[in-house]
């Protein structure tokens, strides 16, 4: 067994912490490479007391003097580095094997497409990157001979449940994901009006950044997810189903042509995913708590209410028509989400803007290099900010005096 040097790319975040948890636990096994962080320089300084990387990205010129002198004061040599160059340099650098993608957004995808096209082991939380650029970034990751391995929880489950990356000649029928179906999966639908960023983001079974939290409010998250599966897995969009499972032990299922219907379950919580693929293919404590199954009373299934959920009617609509809308449904959302979270825009707005996005906009050609997606990601985004100022007095405001 060789030490694995691992660059955690947003180790601040929900997946980072929990990814520097399962480290933590085996010291025998990894040793950390980088640690990257937007704005969270405490934490940051924190981690790199804990961990002792050989570097640390921070966002911005002025955390990365902040956090450099802390560093110096506190007599340790972590080279300090900022910006979205640095990000890509740790991710492609000879002294680390694997990465792990878990900026949140669109944010990520120049430093995950450094890693494919360094050939690196991939753990990808960031879906973002993979639903704004699928073709390329399989593509790269076959040329390149990077190693792709699914953090997010449904994936790993599909994953394990396959036994290998690609449902091609696999004998698989179907891809079932499951979906908690969020918060509000029984509210009174005329009161979602009136929802607010807290009580989108106190999701019932998992505790998780604030913009995931939202897009599991209104399940865009399933939808980025089916397409996040067409990528990984090589699967025909109309072959890709969602349903909702309360409960969340049954993580997602594979469905064979013999209908045998292979399923991964395991309590709610990123570590059993993250030390699954950390440590792929052997298996390692994730420190999680087994799963007693005589204390579950009912593990229950139903197919989702599109009424109730726009977001997710949208994303299987993205998926059905081959992805190519893929781009400006991300953008869309990242800026309606974060509207929201700012209480600029209504809960229910959020659908409202992406599919104004989405009516407004082309679809990208199969063919898209990366600059046609980063300039159909601006496009959505400026399309979307223009709608919710026509649309609501508050956001307007808000981009004022920005
Ligand atoms: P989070 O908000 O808790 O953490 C995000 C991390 O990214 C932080 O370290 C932050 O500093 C960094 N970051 C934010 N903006 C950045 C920028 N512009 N440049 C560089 N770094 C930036 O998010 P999270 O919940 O950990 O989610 C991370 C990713 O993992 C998302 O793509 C999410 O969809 C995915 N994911 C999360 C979970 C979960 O349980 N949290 C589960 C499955 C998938
Ligand atoms: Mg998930």
């Amino acid at each position: 067994m060789s030490m694995q040097r691992l660059a955690i790319l947003g180790s601040t975040g929900s997946i980072g912490t929990s990814t520097l948890d399962v480290v933590a636990r085996h010291p025998d096994r990894f040793r950390v490479f980088a640690l990257t962080a937007h704005q969270s320089i405490d934490r940051l300084f924190e981690q790199c007391v804990a961990f002792l990387p050989d570097i640390a990205v921070v966002g911005h010129a002025e955390g990365a003097a902040e956090l450099e002198q802390r560093l110096r004061a506190a007599r340790l040599s972590t080279e300090v580095a900022y910006g979205p160059q640095a990000l890509d340099a740790v991710a492609s650098a000879s002294r680390c094997d694997t990465v792990v993608a878990a900026i949140v957004g669109a944010a990520g995808l120049s430093s995950s497409l450094a890693a494919a096209r360094a050939g690196k082991k991939i753990l990808l939380a960031n879906k973002e990157a993979l639903v704004m650029s699928g073709a390329l970034f399989m593509r790269a990751v076959a040329e390149h001979g990077a190693t792709l391995l699914p953090l997010d929880s449904e994936h790993n489950a599909i994953f394990q449940c396959l036994g290998t990356s690609s449902c091609t000649g696999a004998g698989v029928e179907r891809l079932i994901l499951t979906a908690s179906g969020g918060p509000f999966l029984h509210r009174e639908l005329d009161t979602l009006d009136d929802v607010t960023p807290d009580q989108a983001c106190k999701h019932p079974n998992w505790v998780m950044g604030r913009k995931i939290s939202v897009d599991s409010a209104t399940m865009m998250n399933k939808g980025l997810e089916v397409i996040e599966a067409r990528w990984l897995f090589d699967m025909p969009p109309e072959r890709i189903e969602v349903l909702i499972h309360p409960q969340s032990v049954i993580h997602s299922m594979v469905a064979y042509a013999d209908q045998s219907v292979l399923a991964q379950l395991g309590n709610p919580d990123m570590r059993t995913p993250i030390a699954h693929a950390m440590a792929h293919p052997d298996r390692v404590d994730s420190g999680v708590a087994p799963l007693d199954l005589t204390r579950m009373s009912q593990l229950s299934f139903h197919e989702p209410d599109l009424e109730r959920f726009p977001c997710l009617r949208l994303g299987l609509d993205v998926l059905r028509n081959g992805c190519a809308a893929s781009v400006t449904l991300n953008a869309a959302n990242e800026v309606a989400v974060d509207a929201f979270l700012h209480e600029h825009i209504r809960f229910t707005d959020i659908a409202r803007v992406i599919g104004h996005a989405l009516d407004r906009l082309p679809p990208l050609a199969p063919t898209a290099g990366l600059d046609d997606i980063l300039a159909a990601d601006e496009l959505a985004r400026v399309t979307a900010r223009q709608f919710m100022a026509q649309q609501t007095r508050g956001y307007t405001h808000a981009v004022a005096v920005h």
